[in-house]
């Protein structure tokens, strides 16, 4: 698509938390969730710097969703964190690197697109991992330079950097956003998978949607947890 863009992840992350803290919301940076207990309607919770109280309580810790659940004694929905790699090198002098596309694979074994003048590249793994603090395999990285060069018929001399995050996923692979079954204010926002940065603005404003109790602009069936309820958690809620 010529009309396509990247988009500058840190940009507009930084753009959401001024908005939010210009709507008088705070952030509390390092401080780790540890317990969650709910009693007479208020979320109590632990964390490492100290309690806090909440009525609702937004579960959206990534690869950590299901743990954070744990963590609250509310039952975890079964996602999968998978490593991803991404690796910079330099691009071939002849390469047109403004009018250069993200290309992407058919098979989708490996992509790579424009990055600031270099060519990032993925072999487009997806490596189970526990949640953690992803680091690159120099295999996933070996393999992501073979493809680049057997694909495109280039020397690739120099690897600048080498990265590795976790793409979460749901049992279906898509996106959870709604109410615990237990109507306790829990609410799940995680398994955004490979798309969590560009559908944040519309996964964002169905989750304030629900969150507020107003009309979310599309169908918010296909996201609601409720899709992974055991049989006898259905039970249950239709007895109570
Ligand atoms: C190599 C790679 C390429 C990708 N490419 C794209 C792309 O092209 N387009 C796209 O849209 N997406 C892409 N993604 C996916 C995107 O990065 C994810 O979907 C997105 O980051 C998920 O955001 P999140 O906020 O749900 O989770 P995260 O960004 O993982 O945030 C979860 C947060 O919860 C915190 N947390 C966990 N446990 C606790 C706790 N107990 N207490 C307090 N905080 C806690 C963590 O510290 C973390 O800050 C890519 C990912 C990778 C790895």
């Amino acid at each position: 698509m010529p009309d396509s863009a990247s988009i500058d992840v840190d940009a507009l992350l930084q753009g959401y938390a001024r908005i939010a803290r210009a709507n008088g919301a705070q952030f509390r940076l390092n401080a780790r969730l540890e317990r969650g207990e709910r009693s007479r309607g208020l979320w109590r919770l632990q964390t490492s710097e100290g309690p806090l109280t909440a009525s609702i309580l937004v579960n959206a810790a990534g690869a950590w969703a299901d743990v954070v659940a744990e963590s609250c004694d509310v039952a975890p929905l079964g996602f999968t964190p998978m490593r991803r790699t991404g690796v910079i090198v330099d691009a071939p002098e002849t390469w047109p690197m403004r009018a250069l596309p993200a290309c992407i694979d058919v098979a989708e074994d490996f992509y790579f697109k424009p990055d600031a003048g270099r060519i990032m590249v993925s072999p487009a793994d997806e490596t189970l991992s526990p949640p953690t603090d992803a680091a690159a395999d120099d295999y996933d990285v070996a393999v992501a330079i073979n493809r680049l060069t057997d694909a495109c018929k280039i020397d690739v001399r120099r690897v600048r950097s080498t990265w590795a995050g976790l793409r979460t996923f749901s049992p279906d692979r898509n996106p959870v956003a709604g109410h615990s079954c237990g109507g306790d204010g829990f609410f799940w926002l995680a398994g955004q998978g490979g798309a969590g940065v560009q559908t944040a603005p519309a996964l964002a404003r169905i989750a304030a949607a629900l969150i507020c109790n107003t009309e979310p602009e599309l169908d918010p069936g296909p996201l609601s947890p409720l899709r992974f309820r055991t049989r006898s958690q259905a039970r249950e809620a239709r007895v109570s």
